[in-house]
C-alpha cells in the first residue's frame, strides 16, 4: 500500500475544452428540444426550485419600488440614537443604516432582517426618514422585508416534506 500525499493527475487543457464545449453543447440541445418533449418545467417548478433559498417572486409592482430602495450613502445619521435599541436586542438589531444598506436587500437574509426590524418600529422609522438626507423609505423597506419574508417561509413550508 503507498503512503505520501496523493497523486496530482492534471488533465491537458484540450481535455477541459473539450469537456466545457460537451456541456454547453448539451445544455443547448437540451433547452432547444426541452419544449418539444415537454420537458420544461414551467414557472412552478421554478418557484419550487428558488423556494429552499428564499427566493420569493418579485412581482413587477415591486421590481419598480426596487431602485428606490437602495439611496443609502452610509451617513451612518440614523444610527444616532439607536444604541439602546441595539444593545436590548442582543445582536438582532445592529443599527438602521444596517438594515438599509444590507440586511434588507438580500432575499435570502430576510429572516435575520426580520428579526433586526422587531427591535425598531414604523413610528421610530418615520422620526429616522425625516433625518436621512437620501430620503430612504425606510418604513416602506419594512414592509417589503415583512411580505417578501413571510411569502418566503410560505414557500419552504410548502416545499418542505412534514415530519409526519
Ligand atoms: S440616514 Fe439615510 S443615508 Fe444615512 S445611513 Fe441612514 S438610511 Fe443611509
Amino acid at each position: 500500500m503507498r503512503v505520501g500525499p496523493p497523486v496530482v493527475v492534471s488533465v491537458p487543457a484540450i481535455v477541459e475544452k473539450a469537456h466545457a464545449l460537451f456541456i454547453l453543447a448539451w445544455a443547448l440541445v437540451r433547452s432547444l428540444f426541452a419544449g418539444l418533449f415537454g420537458m420544461r418545467r414551467g414557472l412552478a417548478d421554478f418557484q419550487r426550485s428558488y423556494a429552499p433559498d428564499r427566493l420569493a417572486p418579485v412581482s413587477p409592482a415591486e421590481r419598480a419600488a426596487m431602485p428606490t430602495f437602495g439611496g443609502c450613502i452610509a451617513c451612518g445619521l440614523c444610527d444616532v440614537g439607536e444604541g439602546v435599541r441595539i444593545a436590548a436586542s442582543r445582536g438582532a438589531y445592529r443599527g438602521t443604516m444596517d438594515l438599509m444598506l444590507a440586511s434588507s436587500r438580500s432575499m435570502p437574509d430576510h429572516d435575520a432582517a426580520l428579526a433586526s426590524f422587531a427591535a425598531t418600529s414604523d413610528t421610530r422609522l418615520a422620526e429616522l426618514e425625516a433625518r436621512c438626507p437620501t430620503q430612504v423609505p425606510m418604513r416602506r423597506i419594512a414592509a417589503w422585508v415583512r411580505a417578501k419574508g413571510a411569502e418566503a417561509a410560505r414557500e419552504v413550508r410548502d416545499v418542505t416534506p412534514s415530519a409526519s
